[in-house]
């Protein structure tokens, strides 16, 4: 077995605490109010992402002195001991109740039950460390590898699926570890799409990045590269100009982020994702169904309809993986079927993620749809829409016209439907029927036809 944390050799070590820290309105009703960031909103460090870095919240005080409400939480020290603590001042600044009903609070700052413990959780779920044939290099889909950058994120995410390895160490890939990663690369022609990862690469400096993105682009086999990411939620700031005038020579590149409520659309994520697309780099998003966060329909459509009108496109939706400490976000699998269900039709395509289980034992990820086939015969399958209406498709070679067709004392069933006997059962009392109904009321059955 290979451990991830061998990646980080002859790299500097840069988990200093902060320079200096935020304050915030230390007289926050407990369960109230947000702190207080209007001042420095105002002050000209706010959008230096540097700022935001140095001044993240990374110890219980600057917790505290944030959410004093957490006192009484005596057993948080070994929560941040054993699951590092960051939180941009940025980020912070998008919490609305100073409690857990609050999407950005829940997924940012520390909770007791991340200590809870089940037998069917590990640190590792996917078994990424059993395909790293390099440490830091996931080799699991035969055309794809995942690289692992760095260890460092701007804000750690209490969900994070690579919690075994995220902030346990802030470090970077060395050079030595990045010419293996090379080396077997280009000893595996078949592998043409490197996903970048972490941690969160946005996070390390512009030039080190680029030794990262500028390695990967000289090996010929290597065409796509992608680059996974929460620096648009968390760190909108970090996307300068700078980095996207880096970003664009090593095309084609993509960009997935990850956002995972509605509160985290703000004016400034939404320039940070302009800029991206502005650099010719298509934007994906990544969540995860969190319970008390975003598992709930309608909330879900606000966010994939303010990801499209970012120009993000709305990827996957993964069902909380069997990790270590997060038990208390998973939801039911039908929640996520639920959700699709309630998606379907009421969004366009491009707007609907496929919801997806990242299989445990490093399966791979597996689509998990409501079903849509309602039944099969030889020469007709019969399906079901969003509304409910039930159609047949029929086979190549199939001739309705051949088939005897109901008699008057015809059910209109699905056997009906799925020997051809009839094409479809529509439910009368939607919508677009009733719309339908009048359109033909109005203008009769001829002229209907005669459309176009
Ligand atoms: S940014 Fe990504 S890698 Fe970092 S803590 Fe969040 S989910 Fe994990």
């Amino acid at each position: 077995m290979f451990k991830v944390c061998d990646l980080t050799e002859n790299v500097e070590q840069s988990d200093e605490p902060p320079s200096s820290t935020v304050s915030c309105r230390a007289d926050a009703e407990e369960g109230s109010a947000a702190p207080e960031y209007g001042h420095l909103r105002k002050n000209g460090c706010w959008n230096d992402w540097k700022w935001q870095m140095s001044n993240r919240i990374r110890n219980l005080s600057q917790l505290l002195a944030f959410f004093p409400t957490l006192k009484n939480e005596i057993e948080l020290p070994n929560v941040i001991k054993k699951y590092p603590l960051a939180i941009t001042p940025y980020y912070a600044s998008l919490i609305r109740r100073l409690d857990r009903t609050d999407p950005i609070f829940a997924q940012s700052v520390p909770q007791i039950r991340e200590l809870e413990n089940l037998d069917c959780l590990s640190e590792d779920p996917l078994e990424e460390n059993e395909d790293m044939p390099v440490p830091g290099l996931v080799h699991r889909y035969p055309d794809r590898a995942l690289l692992i950058i760095t260890t460092t994120c701007s804000t750690y995410c209490r969900h994070c699926t690579r919690k075994r390895v995220a902030g346990t160490r802030e470090t970077s890939i060395s050079p030595r570890r990045l010419a293996q990663v090379s080396a077997y690369l280009n000893a595996h022609p078949e592998i043409s799409d490197v996903i970048v990862s972490g941690g969160d690469p946005l996070t390390m400096p512009t030039d080190a990045l680029e030794k990262v993105l500028s390695t990967l682009r000289s090996i010929p086999s290597v065409e796509i590269i992608r680059i996974g990411t929460r620096t648009p939620v968390v760190l909108p700031q970090r996307i300068t100009d700078e980095l996207t005038d880096m970003l664009r020579k090593y095309h084609p590149l993509w960009i997935n982020t990850h956002f995972n409520h509605p509160n985290e659309l703000t004016p400034e994520s939404a320039q940070a994702c302009a800029r991206l697309a502005n650099a010719g780099i298509p934007l994906g998003n990544q969540s995860v169904l969190l319970r008390g966060v975003n598992d709930n329909p309608a909330v879900f459509e606000q966010l994939c309809r303010g990801l499209v009108r970012m120009r993000v496109r709305p990827y996957y939706l993964f069902q909380c993986d069997l990790v270590k400490g997060v038990e208390h976000f998973r939801t039911p699998l039908s929640r996520g079927i639920e959700i699709m269900e309630y998606l379907r039709g009421r969004l366009s395509g491009l707007a609907i993620p496929t919801f997806v289980v990242d299989a445990p034992h490093g399966g791979g990820k597996i689509p998990v749809l409501p079903n849509y086939i309602v039944s099969v015969s030889p020469t007709h399958t019969v399906l079901r829409n969003f509304e409910g209406m039930l159609v047949n498709y029929p086979e190549p070679g199939t001739n309705n016209a051949a088939i005897p067709q109901p008699g008057k004392h015809s059910l209109s069933s699905v056997w009906d439907l799925a020997t051809g006997r009839s094409s479809a059962i529509v439910p009368g009392n939607t919508k677009r029927y009733q719309r339908r109904k009048n359109i033909v009321k109005n203008e009769g059955p001829a002229a209907v036809q005669e459309k176009f």
